[in-house]
């Protein structure tokens, strides 16, 4: 069975190096928009530019600078938020803007199924979105490094499992596309994370624990 083909966008905007993007299906041009932090105006501009409707949100945790334009954004289109349910109380949107999802579900964006892995850590709620062979990883894995800990709400054992036990065996063709532009380079595989990135070679918990200083 043949996968259905992808619309996705990666788009720098903001202060602080976030990656917003845009995921869609094709035929149908519906697109979700992925942790819509900054500069709205330019996120529905580019959906429009490329034929697309928006019709769903996602996003990958609470962080302010990955949710701070979905009150602008639900005013110019009135679209479900997907958040997972740990972080879902800390935003500041109309309950009824709000999908509460956990790991394991799968969203459909037109026919695209959107499958979402719930990776604790960096917040409680933090979620990556498998779809089509790509992974965006929001600040749960980066490139050559891994989302801190050590804000409130962190966990650094639990991120520790996320990155082994959910992220490490995902197929090593599949494409990373991160929450911030902190790499030389956009994009990654995880085949290429789990030979290059420190974080991922880390035998033990403890081990990690040291590392991350805990
Ligand atoms: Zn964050
Ligand atoms: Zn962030």
């Amino acid at each position: 069975m043949s996968e259905p083909d992808i619309y996705l966008k990666q788009l720098e905007l903001g202060p602080m190096q976030n990656f917003v993007y845009l995921i869609g299906d094709p035929e149908r041009r519906e697109a979700a928009v992925v942790d819509p932090g900054w500069e709205v105006p330019r996120i529905l501009d580019a959906a429009a530019q490329d034929g697309y409707r928006l019709t769903k949100a996602f996003v990958t945790h609470h962080h302010f600078d990955h949710v701070m334009g979905l009150a602008e954004l639900l005013q110019a289109a009135d679209v479900p938020v997907h958040v997972h349910r740990d972080d879902a109380p800390h935003l500041s949107v109309a309950r009824s803007s709000l999908k509460p999802v956990g790991g394991g579900d799968t969203v459909l964006v037109g026919r695209l199924p959107v499958q979402l892995l719930h990776t604790p850590g960096h917040t409680p709620g933090s979620q990556c979105l498998l779809v089509n062979g790509r992974l965006l990883s929001g600040d749960t894995l980066f490139i050559r490094a891994c989302g801190r800990c050590d804000l409130p709400g962190g966990d650094p054992a639990a991120l520790y499992d996320s990155l082994v036990n959910k992220l490490k065996p995902l197929d090593e063709a599949t494409v990373l596309y991160p929450g911030h532009h902190y790499a030389d380079t956009p994009t990654s595989t995880i085949g290429e994370e789990k030979r290059a990135n420190p974080f991922l070679q880390i035998p033990t918990l403890q081990d990690f624990l040291r590392v991350v200083g805990r």
